[in-house]
């Protein structure tokens, strides 16, 4: 008899992606990709070890389930309302030469640094 897979890693996690900070309960999720809990838990926890999604603990109806989260985290549109290029003076000959571009470019750079700072802005 060939043995279940139940839903692939990938599709599980275009799905949870997709839904951001939202977020799906459990349940939900397994009706999505069509699979009974044990074939999602298993997924589930193999993305959770690889730390990719994780999950939190909600009250749903008067029963305890888990509502499973990506762990990528998404740019807001107000964390690059300050970019230095939107205010540059030279961002009209920027990226023509080898000496001006962002790649070498110090306030991008520094502007780079303070948003990967433990107390970036989400
Ligand atoms: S990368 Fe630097 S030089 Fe180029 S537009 Fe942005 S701030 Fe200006």
């Amino acid at each position: 008899m060939p043995r279940k897979k139940g839903p692939s890693e990938q599709e599980v996690l275009e799905i949870i992606n997709n839904l951001q900070e939202e977020g799906i309960l459990q349940s939900e999720l397994w009706k999505r990709v069509s699979a009974d809990s044990r074939e999602g838990s298993r997924t589930i926890l193999r993305l959770e070890k690889k730390g990719l999604i994780e999950r939190r603990k909600e009250l749903h109806d008067g029963r305890w389930t888990y509502r499973v989260l990506t762990r990528r985290k998404y740019a807001k549109i107000d964390s690059i309302m300050d970019i230095p290029c939107a205010f540059c003076d030279l961002e009209g000959r920027c990226g023509q030469s080898a000496v001006q571009n962002p790649s070498k470019c110090e306030r991008l750079t520094k502007w780079l640094e303070t948003m990967t700072a433990p107390a970036a802005k989400a």
